[in-house]
């Protein structure tokens, strides 16, 4: 993927960890110059300092995606520190209320629309503005396999993942003519931090979530970058609207 994304520029919301700085790392090797973007300035400035190992350019930008302003500013800063938009990735998500509907507490509820779709909408609207400005651009969004499948006792999770694969269908229609493609990516379970602290602690909880799999082993955020640098990129240019399941072959089925 090497020269890939030379000569173009853009961010990446959630990159101070997980799938975010998968993304980050794998767009910055392709060659963009990438705006890290996340609520912790820790992760965030730690994922810089990966991208700049690897000879990569990148700089942080802190900003919590349930805040409207604060999503605007970091558009505006990316467009500011390296010129133009070209790509973003909106990947910011959380999952909280693990209940059934019955027993939810309306402020877990409200939190996780707020991060996940209403942060997702932040970042369209002010992306697709940025974008115009200058000739196009490519949007990703992550969804989840729980924006394609039901999932017991994550109702607002499975609601606002479902909710970004409308959206995305919805902005590919009305920004096509414009030069932007928006596409998401639905990752199936994907080793990240979390995942790796509880398949230590519980080995065998794991391996039967493993036997799952349709491949045997769970996706990383290298996989899922590689799937959002390509979507990012002039190959994907006939590709919009879609959601894309990077899960191993898991949703398949479903
Ligand atoms: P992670 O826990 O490794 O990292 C999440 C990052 O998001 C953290 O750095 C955190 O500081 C940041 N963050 C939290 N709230 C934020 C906010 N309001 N604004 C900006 N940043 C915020 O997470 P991950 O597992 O890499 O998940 C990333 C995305 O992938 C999420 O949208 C999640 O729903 C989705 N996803 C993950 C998996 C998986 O198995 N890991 C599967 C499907 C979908």
């Amino acid at each position: 993927m090497t020269g890939m994304m030379e000569g173009k520029s853009g961010l990446v919301t959630a990159a101070g960890s997980g799938i975010g700085r998968g993304a980050a790392v794998a767009l910055a090797k392709a060659g963009a110059k990438v705006m890290v973007s996340d609520v912790s300035e820790e992760g965030g400035q730690e994922t810089v300092q990966i991208i700049k190992d690897n000879g990569g350019e990148a700089a942080f930008f802190k900003c919590d995606v349930s805040d409207e302003e604060q999503v605007k500013a970091l558009v505006n800063k990316t467009v500011e520190t390296f010129g133009k938009l070209d790509f973003a990735h909106n990947n910011a998500g959380i999952n909280k209320g693990l209940k059934p509907i019955g027993e939810l507490d309306s402020k877990d509820w409200d939190i996780t629309l707020k991060v996940n779709l209403y942060g997702a909408f932040y970042c369209i609207k002010h992306e697709v503005n940025a974008m115009l400005k200058s000739g196009g651009g490519a949007i990703v969004n992550t969804a989840s396999g729980a924006g394609i499948e039901g999932s017991p006792n994550m109702a607002p999770y499975t609601a606002s993942k479902h909710a970004i694969v409308g959206l995305t269908k919805s902005v590919a229609l009305e920004y096509g003519k414009k030069g932007i493609t928006i596409n998401s990516i639905a990752p199936g379970a994907t080793i990240t931090p979390a995942i790796e602290g509880w398949a230590k602690s519980s080995p065998k909880q794991y391996e039967a979530v493993l036997e799952t799999l349709p491949a045997g082993e769970m996706s990383t955020p290298e996989d899922q970058g590689n799937a959002v640098v390509f979507l990012c990129s002039d190959l994907a240019k006939q590709i919009s609207g879609v959601t894309l399941a990077v899960d191993g072959g898991y949703t398949a089925g479903k």
